[in-house]
């Protein structure tokens, strides 16, 4: 029996690495350890309870077929699976919490289609790098994360669920920015599936644990010149009144509306001398051709623009693109200069209502500095707070959200690590009934859904007639 770096597998990893050549693999403890973690450290307390849950073995399939011997092997041995990306997730996404096989998937990275309005590639494709190849003809993704140079289209759509784009295209669930995906199920001969139109959404934000998606088709919208904006008002509620203006203009395009404390741009450096101090900040992605009108919504709302510059321009200089600063690249940027703060995941009244952000701030202390990103959903603009909190207890933390939520603002826990904790809030027995199908042995880092013990000796129909209303 070889050691198991988790504590938790009684394999023996050393024949199990051997049996799943030709794959390429990282046995090297420090290595397994590492692609172990995601960003689940902006949370104090999901730090404390995931830093050391490790993986055994991590597998990089480089083809379908190279994928479809991990999965036979892992499941002839019943070994559990962590699927993996680009490690960007934050709440323990993609930490092996039973130990086992980490598969990741940089290697299955190739662009299969660029097509009129869509493109196809395979589950490891950089974002970023979808996103250049289609610039080169013309397109660019509808939706992205801020962590596009890192994470993986698989990730993504396996873990994300929104991001730059969406305040004009909606959130990545609604239809027709998921086009299709192929995932492979996890049996003695793992099969693809294709799902397509809402289908897409039995697979969509399951954490990964309901199949391994192979190949995505996204959303594409024509590229356009996209100027990197920033301006700076003197109250956060004028910031936020026209981030809300900006979002509904019918004469400006955008493709990121991002509102921010003025006491958050202290932890940007490299802005320094490039936006006004003390000011609250909106950060803005719009087209050249309709820079005047973001200027004069800008100024009739009572800001200044303080940076316009073009992605060349801004690498010229240094400057970070402006969605390194928003979404939670925003607390990273703060994270960066401190560790003691985190954050916490906030959805807003809506319509949104610049008075009723301006009353809660005086409610919420001084530990507490609020950043909204702007996203259309369900046709209509929303709201969603990311606020900087600096973290004291863990008493304190819950102090916060109670606040928020005896304010009508409801949160959308950040600080747990269940698929059911954060933004689906309740099981998904749609997602459930999935993996019952697709790996029918709960290999698939069960330990992440609260519900699947519960429902794991039940069949797909039983599991999905759960389904409320
Ligand atoms: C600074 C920062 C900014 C962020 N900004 C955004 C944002 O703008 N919008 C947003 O939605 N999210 C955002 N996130 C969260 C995260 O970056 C995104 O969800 C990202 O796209 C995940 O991609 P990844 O390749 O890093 O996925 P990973 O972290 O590797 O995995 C994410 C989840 O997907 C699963 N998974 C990975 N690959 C597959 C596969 N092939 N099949 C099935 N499951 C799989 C993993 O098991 C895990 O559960 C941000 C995170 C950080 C740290």
């Amino acid at each position: 029996m070889t050691h198991s770096i988790s504590g938790k597998t009684a394999l023996d990893w050393a024949a199990f690495e051997a049996e799943l050549a030709p794959v390429e693999t990282i046995s090297e403890p420090v290595l397994v350890k590492k692609r172990s973690r995601d960003f689940f450290w902006y949370s104090p307390i999901l730090n404390a309870q995931l830093r050391k849950s490790f993986g055994d073995l991590v597998a990089l399939p480089s083809t379908t077929e190279e994928l479809a011997h991990c999965l036979r092997t892992a499941h002839a041995h019943d070994a559990p699976i962590t699927l993996r990306g680009g490690g960007t997730g934050n709440y323990g996404q993609a930490v092996p919490l039973d130990g086992g096989l980490i598969i990741e998937t940089t290697r299955m990275n190739r662009i299969l289609e660029i097509g009129e309005g869509f493109v196809r590639a395979e589950a490891g494709a950089i974002i970023e790098d979808i996103n250049t190849a289609l610039h080169e003809q013309g397109w660019e993704l509808a939706i992205f994360p801020s962590t596009q140079d890192i994470a993986t289209i698989g990730g993504f759509v396996a873990g994300g669920s929104s991001g730059i784009g969406s305040v004009a295209q909606g959130m990545l669930r609604d239809p027709g920015n998921i086009v299709s995906l192929k995932a492979m199920s996890v049996t003695d001969t793992p099969q693809e599936r294709l799902f397509e139109g809402d289908a897409v959404n039995q697979i969509h934000h399951a954490w990964g644990l309901n199949g391994v998606i192979t190949e995505v088709t996204l959303r594409t919208v024509p590229h356009r010149n996209w100027v990197h904006c920033m301006a700076t008002f003197d109250s956060y509620r004028d910031t936020y009144a026209a981030g809300y203006a900006l979002s509904c203009a019918e004469n400006i395009a955008r493709k990121l509306v991002s509102t921010q404390d003025a006491r958050i741009c202290d932890f940007y450096p490299r802005l320094e001398s490039r936006i006004r101090k003390n000011k609250h900040l909106l950060v803005s992605l719009v087209p050249q051709e309709d820079m005047d009108a973001f200027r004069a919504l800008i100024a009739e709302q009572g800001g200044q623009v303080d940076l316009a510059m073009s992605e060349a321009e801004l690498k010229e200089a240094k400057i970070p693109l402006v969605y390194e600063f928003a979404y939670n690249h925003t607390t990273l940027q703060v994270l960066k200069a401190d560790r003691s703060a985190t954050y916490l995941q906030v959805g807003c009244p809506t319509p949104p209502d610049p008075q009723a952000i301006a009353d809660l701030r005086p409610k919420l202390g001084d530990d507490v500095w609020q950043h909204h990103e702007f996203a259309l959903l369900d046709g209509e603009i929303v709201t969603f707070d990311l606020p900087i909190v600096w973290y004291s207890t863990e008493e304190r933390l819950h102090e916060i959200e109670a606040t928020y939520e005896a304010n009508g603002f409801p949160i959308f826990d950040a600080h747990i690590c269940m698929v059911e904790g954060g933004g689906l809030k309740n099981a998904d027995y749609r997602h459930l009934a999935w993996k019952k199908r697709m790996d029918p042995k709960g290999l698939l880092n069960a330990a992440k859904s609260r519900e699947w013990v519960n429902v794991k000796d039940m069949d797909p129909e039983a599991i999905e007639a759960m389904i409320p209303g």
